[in-house]
């Protein structure tokens, strides 16, 4: 008899974790989906608001003597987060922070 080795690739799975995933991507575009609070299938309203990169970016061309281009960020939706509304009954369903 040979002894029984200890079998590579027989560790044990790792315990699976269950998680609701929501796969919409709420980008800063409006986009479609299913308002939690009325149930409706809506398209959000994406209202960008400046956030915290918006005022770093700011900062930053400031401090490398681009001052002229620093409301550049506040124009530009990628640098701002954005807010999705729902359309139906008005409320905040998701916000895409530009940092996070
Ligand atoms: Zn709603």
């Amino acid at each position: 008899m040979v002894p029984m080795a200890p079998q590579p690739g027989m560790v044990p799975m790792a315990p699976q974790t269950v998680m609701v995933v929501d796969n919409t991507y709420y980008g800063v575009s409006p986009v479609a989906c299913v308002c939690p609070n009325c149930r409706a299938s809506v398209v959000t309203n994406a209202v960008a608001s400046p956030g915290l990169l918006s005022w770093l970016a700011c900062a930053g061309l400031c401090l490398v003597g681009l001052w002229p281009c620093a409301p550049i960020p506040f124009c530009m939706a990628g640098c701002q987060d954005v807010r999705h509304y729902c359309p139906a009954c008005g409320v905040c369903i998701r916000t895409r922070e530009a940092l996070g």
